[in-house]
């Protein structure tokens, strides 16, 4: 189109524009934090305990653990009771939550090696996005703090690899890189030399071994920091505890506290901190433009005794595939947005992904297989969940398959001494009424033989939809192997 006298007075005048705007940026006079469009997107506040059962809140039934800001959540929010992880142990169902994604699809699950270790060169592929990458992209100031467990060897792998600005917290579980072999008794007794594991702040080192007794008071700290540093532009605050994951720590103006003992402090302190944090999102004056979601990793390690939590009436522990292994707390609060109450529908950490997307407007991805529902229609509406199936993996195999109120498991796991499991393999499988029996304790394969053959069928249907993407966790030839 050839340029006329009066266009190219308009041309001039909009370039003017675009000037005056690229100096003002640099100047600073506008950021994202003064940008109204990005000020109206809600924050997002990701709170996961590692290892705490579905059982050991107050507000889930625990009788001797004291959790009055989980309970207040719970009360000013939506309390789930069918919410589950995608895998029993850390590394996988992380991966999962950050990307939506079973833990099959990008190689974050092995058979030989459950989950990261401090020798472990891999991480997260690549091509993966996390919620933080999503986010980022739609002006997002974004934070992980506390327990990373995506790998680390790489800056690609860290949290700053992945979507996030800033990273405080330690890279692996706070029981790696051991500096001797470990008994039942010294994981009871624990001692922050124990573990050779490193405090990193962005991609650098800051103190080594960690100082493990203020690991819940520090993240808290850091928290709030990039709460009220961020206040004005929309935030992601992935506050990722590395407790109660053994070896248990706490600081002393909770030690020796609980009526539960060392875990119970340890709890007590994990409930302070959301304290904190939602004191802090009150004073900034953000608690109706947040969303809080607290839930955890996987169930309780039962194997160190009264070091491990409680799922409950769930039976089984992390590790295994019985609800108690994968049925975790889970608390959404959004001051005046949620529909409050008890949510009995299905749901899963899967789902996390696309409902932060449905909320932010945050792009999904859609250029591969994505594992969740957006649960917006719970959540403001009370609506059914879509959720009706939910798949139970130990490694890369299908333990189990739910769906509606029936669960089918093909093989269980157990524990056969400290540190070690075994598996079981059922043929006929075992079908289990989580509606009647949500403690699966009785086989209803015989009375429910249409189940039986219609789980199974899921479970076939899955697995054959399913492309395994080569694995990510167990070492290679010429991997470095752990001393311990
Ligand atoms: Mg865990």
């Amino acid at each position: 189109m050839a340029i006329t006298m009066s266009t190219f007075s308009e041309y001039k005048i909009e370039k003017v524009k675009v000037l005056l705007l690229l100096m003002m940026m640099m100047l600073g006079t506008i950021s994202s934090a003064q940008n109204p469009q990005a000020r109206k997107k809600p924050n997002i506040v990701l709170i996961l305990a590692d290892d705490m059962g579905y059982g050991d809140a107050s507000v889930y039934g625990h009788p001797t653990i004291n959790t009055p800001n989980i309970d207040q959540l719970a009360h000013e929010g939506q309390r789930w009771t069918n919410f589950y992880v995608a895998a029993s142990v850390c590394t996988p169902s992380r991966a999962a939550l950050l990307t939506g994604r079973l833990p099959i699809r990008n190689g974050m699950c092995s058979d030989k090696r459950r989950v990261f270790w401090s020798s472990s060169v891999r991480g997260l592929p690549a091509d993966e996005i996390t919620i933080a990458e999503s986010l980022k992209d739609v002006g997002y100031a974004t934070a992980c703090i506390g327990k990373w467990h995506l790998g680390h060897k790489d800056t690609k792998y860290l949290p700053t690899g992945n979507g996030f600005d800033y990273y405080y917290g330690i890279p692996y579980s706070n029981d790696m890189n051991k500096t001797q072999k470990m008994t039942k008794v010294l994981y009871q007794n624990p001692k922050t030399s124990y573990y050779n594991v490193p405090l990193m702040e962005g991609e650098e080192i800051i103190e080594r071994p960690f100082e493990q007794h203020t690991a819940t008071k520090r993240f808290t700290q850091q928290a709030i920091k990039f709460i009220e540093e961020n206040k004005r532009s929309p935030f992601f605050l992935f506050l990722s505890h590395s407790m109660p994951h053994v070896p248990l720590f706490a600081s002393q103006s909770f030690e020796g506290k609980s009526e539960r003992g060392l875990y119970g402090d340890v709890i007590e302190e994990i409930d302070w901190s959301l304290g904190q944090v939602m004191q802090a999102l009150k004073a900034e004056g953000l608690e109706e433009n947040t969303l809080v979601i607290f839930t955890s990793d996987n169930g309780p390690w039962k194997m160190l005794d009264q070091h491990g939590g409680s799922a409950g009436q769930f039976r089984g522990s992390k590790g295994e595939t019985w609800e108690g292994s994968m049925r975790v707390p889970a608390i959404f609060r959004w001051k005046g947005k949620l529909k409050n109450g008890i949510i009995r529908d299905m749901a899963a950490t899967l789902d996390v992904f696309p409902t932060i997307c449905k909320i932010t407007g945050a792009s999904f991805p859609d250029d591969r297989e994505m594992d969740g529902y957006d649960l917006t229609p719970t959540l403001f509406e009370k609506n059914e969940s879509g959720r009706k199936e939910m798949f139970f993996y130990v490694g890369r195999q299908l333990f189990a398959v739910r769906k509606g109120n029936f669960k089918l498991h093909f093989k269980t796991r157990g524990i056969a001494g400290f540190r070690k499991y075994y598996n079981m393999e059922h043929t006929p499988p075992l079908l289990f009424h989580l509606g009647e029996d949500p403690s699966e304790q009785y086989n209803v394969a015989d009375k429910y033989p249409e189940k039986v053959k219609e789980l199974r069928q899921l479970a076939e249907n899955h697995i054959s939809g399913i492309k395994p993407y080569e694995d990510q966790i167990a070492p290679r030839d010429g991997d470095e192997i752990d001393r311990y």
